[in-house]
């Protein structure tokens, strides 16, 4: 039996995913929209699923942790990089002001506008093309999202970030060798940790 929009907030609260205003967005972002019609059936189960260009929608409770980490306030510019299905976005959308999103699959962006558009998600803005030196004419942002791994940290979106801003970021040179970076910048140079073991598909820097 696959599982219900409820059952999956459930395991997220189990799992350890603890901000009110992210479990609120979980349960209110219908998943079902943004994955492909095949897999509408499992859209609810906790795991990551294929989409078009051989790319993935990630874990819901990837999603969950790596928004919750963000600590989003009302009215925040948000910058994500790697819009995929537009599932994180939308997500994004429910917890900030505004998101500046990129995505390198043309195929990808259309079905994620296509999406937000059925969905009246006015707060977002899109961009085709290569996201790892981020939207200057956009920046400076309160928040950064990556959710591609990047080979190495990315200083160019860590100079886009305002001072006391965060991001979010994968980091690792094999799949088998990523973390989740919590990157917090000041007036000069940032600190960063990792708290995650996880598996994204490649940054891929053009
Ligand atoms: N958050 C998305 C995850 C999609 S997977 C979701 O849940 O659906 C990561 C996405 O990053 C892929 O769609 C991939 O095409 C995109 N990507 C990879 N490198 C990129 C780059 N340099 N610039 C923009 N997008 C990129």
């Amino acid at each position: 039996m696959p599982a219900s929009r409820p059952e999956l907030v459930e395991d997220l609260v189990t799992l350890g995913v603890r901000s009110f205003k992210v479990l609120e967005a979980m349960a209110t972002v219908p998943r079902d929209r943004f994955v492909r019609h095949d897999l509408t059936a499992r859209a609810w189960e906790n795991v990551a699923l294929p989409i078009d260009c051989q790319q993935t929608i990630s874990q819901p409770l990837v999603v969950a942790l790596m928004s919750e980490r963000l600590d989003l306030e009302e009215g925040m510019r948000v910058l994500e990089i790697g819009t995929g299905s537009g599932y994180q976005t939308a997500i994004l959308a429910q917890l900030a002001g505004h998101v500046w999103t990129i995505e390198r699959h043309d195929t990808l962006l259309c079905q994620a506008m296509a999406r937000f558009a059925e969905l009246n998600l006015e707060n977002i803005t899109c961009r085709l093309g290569d996201g790892s030196f981020g939207w200057p004419e956009e920046a400076p942002f309160d928040r950064i999202m990556v959710t591609a791994a990047a080979a190495t940290m990315p200083q160019p979106l860590i100079d886009q970030l305002v001072p006391g801003g965060i991001m979010v970021v994968p980091v690792g040179g094999t799949v088998f060798d990523q973390k989740l970076y919590h990157v917090r910048r000041f007036d000069s140079g940032h600190e960063s940790h990792a708290f995650l073991d996880v598996r994204f598909v490649p940054l891929v820097q053009e």
